[in-house]
């Protein structure tokens, strides 16, 4: 039995019913006998500077930060750690003991954990990886592959601005074209898809996997739908594919033993848990 002390957390958002972030800590604390709790805090972007503080006040080791909040919240805390700094985006708060706030991002880390239990032979440093998409997600997905030591990484945007700002943070990236279609997929070891195109509601990423070199790896970090067009055609096309789903649960994982003192794990009873 650990966590004799009863410890706090939660996620703010605005909304924020839909997060399935109170689901998968929940499940963590009753796994691993931790005395806690985990709650959906809606928190509006006028209030975000006084909720913080205030869940700091009344005792909460720390929080997850969902939209709209991601960037807002950056200068609203008293320290940002550096791979959150480059990312641009804070995902975890955690309350140091002295009571100060501390800003982190734990997306990099959920989207290689994912990665590399999904397709645990990829080699990052052999080929280029493609990434389709430069917003919040993107930058944690290039941060992530930038550190593994990835030779090139291809970003493909629509807003080719966005994709040009990545190339001047990221030493191995490069800015493609949109209209340059599955082109940039030649030689390529992985692609990921990191707009929310395929998502529920939104149109599919019109993209020819079969472009890459036999043994590429395919990956969306879309969620919902589980398995999104883009993998079903990678999978048909005979490439190893790896689902969103994984990196939402790894996400979480290094925020819980932040705040709870236990590194949970990742399986399938957790992945059907939260995908059901
Ligand atoms: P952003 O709004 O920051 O970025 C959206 C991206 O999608 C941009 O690159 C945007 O391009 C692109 N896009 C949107 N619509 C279109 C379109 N019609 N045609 C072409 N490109 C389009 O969102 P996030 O980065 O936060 O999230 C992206 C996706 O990643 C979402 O589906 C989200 O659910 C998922 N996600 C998954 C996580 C996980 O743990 N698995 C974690 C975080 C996000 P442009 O710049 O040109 O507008």
């Amino acid at each position: 039995m650990t966590g004799a002390i009863f410890k706090k957390a939660g996620v703010i958002g605005w909304p924020v019913e839909h997060s399935k972030s109170p689901l998968i800590h929940n499940e963590w604390l009753r796994r691993y006998g931790v005395k806690g709790s985990y709650g959906a805090i809606p928190v509006a972007p006028d209030d975000l500077g006084r909720e913080i503080r205030r869940l700091a006040e009344i005792g909460f080791c720390g929080f997850n930060v969902t939209l709209p909040h991601k960037r807002a919240i950056m200068p609203l805390l008293d320290f940002v750690r550096a791979e959150a700094e480059k990312i641009g985006a804070v995902n975890t708060v955690v309350v140091t003991q002295d009571g100060r706030l501390e800003g982190r991002n734990t997306d990099a880390f959920g989207f290689i954990e994912n990665l590399k239990a999904g397709a645990p032979g990829l080699d990052f440093k052999k080929a280029p990886a493609v990434v389709f998409g430069a917003g919040g997600a993107a930058r944690a997905v290039v941060y992530a592959l930038d550190r593994e030591g990835v030779p090139e990484i291809r970003i493909v945007n629509r807003d080719m601005k966005k994709a040009q700002e990545l190339t001047s943070l990221f030493r191995s990236a490069r800015a493609y074209d949109w209209h340059a279609g599955a082109d940039c997929l030649d030689g390529a070891g992985l692609a990921v898809n990191a707009t929310s195109l395929g998502m529920a509601g939104m149109e599919d990423l019109d993209v020819d996997p079969a472009r890459l070199p036999p043994g590429a790896v395919v990956n969306d970090i879309v969620y919902v739908p589980a398995q999104t067009q883009f993998l079903r055609r990678a999978a048909a096309a005979g490439y190893t594919t790896v689902p969103g789903l994984g990196m939402l649960l790894h996400q979480a994982r290094p925020a819980f033993q932040a705040w709870f003192g236990v590194m949970p794990d990742v399986d399938d009873a957790l992945k059907a848990l939260v995908a059901g």
